[in-house]
């Protein structure tokens, strides 16, 4: 009977089982609710424990049921978290022996019968110790009836009875149940408390191993001190001198994380056959296909991680280092990276080869990974597009300061000006005073139309010169095109008339203040009208819109159209864009946006900077 007489091994996972909640790791909470609760004296009739399988519920529910009974060493002790071990109760319940502490596992004892030999039971009063205390494993498992008998015993509990459930699947148990208990959820043991566990038994045994082993087993234990501890003696079991990462690894069927992160970084990189040659070697060293990719998307994880500027969990630090090389692909095409895993992890388990479909998976993923991504392209698309801007059209950058008429800057000056950029020399017929005259159709607002010599008077008087309208926006808008005027409309939120400049107006001329449009469409007389007067009120001078019957280009919409088309014509045929249309079946380039387009507020140069920055 003597423990001195036993010799047998015995295993670390119960050589090593916690017997007071000093030694069980990782659940603080717990025993923090736990001890206020007893100082409080506020101890519920039931108690669940959740969490993940070897996590020690089993252990906990043992050493609360020794705590709850434990009279101490002298035989007067209280209800404590910290049952003395000696007493009868303790070594009894230790050794699972205890006449009032009762075991049942509802894995096995799932009846309703089963649970009537407890309600039985529970009304006889405890034979030696403090509390009758029912321990019920996996109780999700008892049938409805055996719950429903429960728990009628749960509403009038007698006063000495206790009940300890625990559970892997706590939403498989019946709410009215769980109403009646007090909950602990137990927690995953965090990876470095568990090597710091794992390295202190190791020492106790007299096992040698490397640090680095015992962090693998950490985490491929997730939490669990009971894989942990049956790993640790598995490896202790391969009889090495000294245990060391590499024979773990192979023992856990695992890629070193290394050699995964240098798989990425291929596929980051584009060397498909390095990333797939990688994998050969891995999986030569007998890491699963399957590891392999989870692998891949937890170093996916952690490197995003780093990218947002969180904090990765614990890894050595040559291996942070590499992940921040990674991590500097910008979360966009990290994002990216992690569908394209995720998607090839789901799609593993339908293979008929997981190692085929793995490396399909890399070799999708080296493809697509160093591409651009959408903001990239548009950001090239951008760039592409502005010296390739036809000289002739209206374009969006035709408002910058040289292409402003230079007759503004210098009001006093005007008679000195060459004459190619007086308003008259666009076109003499269409804007000269004949045409503006009432004869011509023309549309003036009334305070502004006195005469034509007025008119050419306001117009060389408008003040700001064009240099000073870009810098200081709060000045009056200056327009040099009617693309310019339908943005302005359009960014005061007038989207009428800015639908209706666009669609109606063909520009014959456009001059300083001045304006000569064929009007098209239907329902659009009034609209050079209302043009000029909110042209004259956006500014602050008179704007002359003069009608003309013939002549005139295309409307702003059918420019657009011809645009759209144009761009994602040569959008698809940009090399980056037709390789994501040749990635993504059955995509199609349906806009094609300036960086900050959809903004309200024209777009500052340091916007440009800022969405460019975020974009990466
Ligand atoms: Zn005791």
């Amino acid at each position: 009977m003597s423990d001195n007489q036993i010799t047998a091994y015995r295993v670390l996972a119960r050589k090593y089982r916690p017997d007071s909640f000093e030694t069980l790791i990782g659940q603080d909470a717990l025993v923090r609710t736990l001890s206020n609760a007893l100082e409080l004296g506020r101890l519920a009739h039931a108690f669940v424990l959740t969490g993940v399988r070897g996590i020690g519920k089993t252990s906990t529910a043992r050493i609360l049921a020794r705590g709850l009974n434990c009279e101490g060493a002298d035989g007067t002790g209280e209800p404590t978290l910290n049952p003395c071990g000696v007493c009868r109760h303790c070594r009894d319940i230790a050794d699972s022996r205890h006449i009032d502490v009762l075991e049942m596992d509802a894995a096995s004892n799932t009846g309703v019968d089963d649970v009537r030999e407890i309600i039985d039971g529970a009304n006889y009063r405890p034979v030696s110790a403090r509390f009758k205390i029912y321990i019920i494993d996996e109780v999700h498992m008892l049938s409805r009836n055996a719950f429903n008998a429960l728990l009628k015993t749960l509403e009038e509990p007698p006063d000495n009875v206790k009940f300890i459930f625990a559970t892997t699947e706590i939403r498989k148990v019946p709410v009215t149940i769980l109403s009646r208990c007090q909950r602990f959820d137990l927690r995953r043991v965090p990876n470095e408390m568990m090597t710091t566990h794992l390295a202190n038994i190791a020492k106790a045994e007299g096992i040698s191993v490397e640090a680095g082993a015992l962090t693998q087993i950490s985490r491929a234990s997730e939490g669990s001190v009971r894989d942990a501890l049956s790993l640790l003696d598995q490896a202790a079991a391969m009889g090495a001198d000294k245990i060391d990462e590499a024979a773990i690894i192979t023992m856990l069927g695992q890629a070193e994380t290394g050699q995964v992160i240098a798989i990425l970084e291929a596929c980051f990189a584009g060397q498909t056959a390095e990333a797939v040659n990688l994998f050969l070697s891995a999986d030569a060293g007998g890491a699963e296909a399957e590891t392999i990719l989870a692998d891949m998307l937890d170093l996916l994880h952690q490197a995003s991680l780093i990218a947002a500027g969180a904090s990765p969990s614990d890894l050595p630090e040559d291996q942070l280092s590499q992940l921040r090389v990674i991590a500097d692909m910008g979360i966009a095409k990290l994002g990216r990276a992690w569908q394209v895993m995720l998607n090839g992890h789901r799609e593993l388990k339908d293979a008929p080869s997981p190692k085929a479909a793995a490396q399909m998976v890399l070799i999708r993923l080296a493809h697509l990974a160093p591409m651009p991504t959408p903001a990239d392209i548009i950001k090239t698309l951008q760039e592409d597009k502005t010296p390739a801007s036809p000289a002739g059209s209206p374009s969006p950058q035709a408002w910058q300061p040289q292409s402003t008429s230079p007759q503004a800057s210098s009001s006093s000056t005007q008679a000195s000006q060459p004459q190619s950029t007086s308003p008259q020399a666009t076109s003499p017929q269409a804007t000269s005073p004949q045409a503006t005259s009432p004869q011509a159709s023309s549309t003036l607002p009334a305070d502004a139309a006195s005469s034509t010599e007025n008119t050419e008077q306001l117009v060389a008087a408008t003040p700001p010169a064009p240099s000073a309208n870009i810098a200081a926006e709060s000045t009056a808008p200056s327009f040099a095109s009617l693309r310019d005027i339908a943005d302005y409309f359009e960014a005061q939120n007038e989207k009428i008339l800015n639908a209706r400049i666009k669609r109606h107006l063909r520009v014959v001329s456009f001059g300083q203040h001045k304006l000569e449009v064929v009007v098209t469409g239907d329902n659009a007389e009034d609209l050079p009208q209302q043009l000029a007067k909110s042209l004259s009120a956006a500014t602050g001078a008179p704007w002359l819109v003069s009608v003309s019957e013939t002549g005139g280009g295309q409307t702003l919409a059918e420019e657009d159209v011809k645009t759209q088309n144009k761009e994602r014509n040569a959008a698809a045929e940009l090399p980056l864009v037709a390789s994501v249309l040749e990635v993504f079946e059955g995509a199609k380039i349906t806009a094609i946006r300036q960086n900050g387009e959809g903004e309200d507020a024209p777009q500052a140069p340091e916007n440009i900077e800022a969405a460019r920055e975020t974009s990466n």
